[in-house]
């Protein structure tokens, strides 16, 4: 396939409105929020969204019949995002380059919403040095029946031990089950580094307690435990992106949370598309800022 490199980091354009087309359609079955209830969290939340988001490839979950018909998972352009939506070349693994998607601003956003998308993911490098990882991202999944209390608490054991080590962290509430323990990172080592501590650090959390954390992917031997899904860290790999709504029952929002507020929040889903003012206003909290922000350089383990 041919690429033709373009600028990495477009200047945005002057604001123009995307149409939302179908804005009655019910998106969300049961809760159901609309086509045009997710294009107005959007709208309203890209002020917010846009630090994590603009300039870094994304992958986009798409549903254009609504959550509960078919979704698919989209890493190209299929020519059909318009103008608001840019394209970086990204070399594959057999030498040849795929576009992947980028966005810079909310009519981006809300072109993607346009498209029929719910979710949106990011790469942990951005579009103009996507071989320099900037986030590092601990997923932690939960086996089905544990509390939500001990992915809490191993959220924080996670905090701790990177503290331990020098790296600051940050809470996200997936949206989902469990919870993304964030690192910043200032970019400067590449993807075999940056997969590399991800997978020995989440290797020493499951050896010093293998009763709590399990490493590896195997569904079979996670009974009772949290799997740390290191595997977010590898080139390629996305994860959901701050405020993004997610594709599940009842419109929920993958959403930024400040360590002192772990302690009141019961569950990895409290917000819905329907809480973008009070999202807002949670995000002045003195707590919330520099969220997701750090000046820090990935240390040797
Ligand atoms: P939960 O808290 O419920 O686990 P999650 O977003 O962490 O929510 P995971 O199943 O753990 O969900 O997935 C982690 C990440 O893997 C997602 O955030 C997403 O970026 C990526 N992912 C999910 N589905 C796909 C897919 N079909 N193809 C590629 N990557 C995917
Ligand atoms: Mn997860
Ligand atoms: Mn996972």
């Amino acid at each position: 396939k041919a690429v033709k490199p373009e600028k990495a980091i477009a200047v945005p354009e002057p604001s123009t409105h995307i149409q939302i087309t179908n804005p009655d359609r019910v998106i969300f079955d049961e809760s159901g929020q609309t086509k045009g209830d997710l294009a107005a969290y959007y709208e309203q939340i890209a002020p917010l969204m846009l630090p994590f988001a603009a300039n870094r490839p994304v992958s986009l979950v798409r549903c254009p019949q609504g959550r509960g018909k078919k979704c698919f998972f989209q890493k190209h352009d299929s020519g059909s995002f318009g103008e608001h939506v840019f394209h970086v070349p990204i070399v594959e693994k057999d030498g040849g380059a795929e576009d992947y998607l980028y966005l810079t601003d909310a009519d981006g956003i809300l072109a993607c919403v346009q498209m029929g998308t719910i979710e949106f993911h990011g790469w942990g490098s951005r579009a103009d040095d996507v071989e320099h990882p900037d986030r590092m991202v601990f997923d932690l999944d939960p086996d089905e029946g544990l509390d939500f209390e001990d992915v809490k608490r191993a959220a924080r054991d996670i905090r701790r031990r990177l503290s331990d080590i020098g790296l600051v962290s940050f809470a996200m509430l997936s949206g989902g089950k469990g919870i993304h323990v964030v690192v910043p990172l200032t970019p400067g080592h590449d993807w075999d580094a940056h997969k590399d501590f991800a997978h020995r650090f989440a290797e020493a959390l499951s050896a010093i307690e293998p009763e709590r954390f399990i490493a590896t992917m195997s569904k079979a031997k996670r009974k009772g435990k949290i799997f740390i899904d290191y595997l977010r860290n590898q080139r390629g790999s996305t994860a959901v992106l701050p405020y993004s709504a997610r594709a599940r029952a009842g419109a929920p929002v993958a959403v930024p949370i400040a360590w002192e507020e772990l302690d009141g929040i019961k569950n990895a889903h409290p917000f819905n598309i329907g809480d973008g003012a009070t999202l807002i206003e949670h995000a002045q909290d003195k707590a919330l800022h520099g969220w997701g922000f750090a000046a820090q350089a990935l240390p040797a383990l």
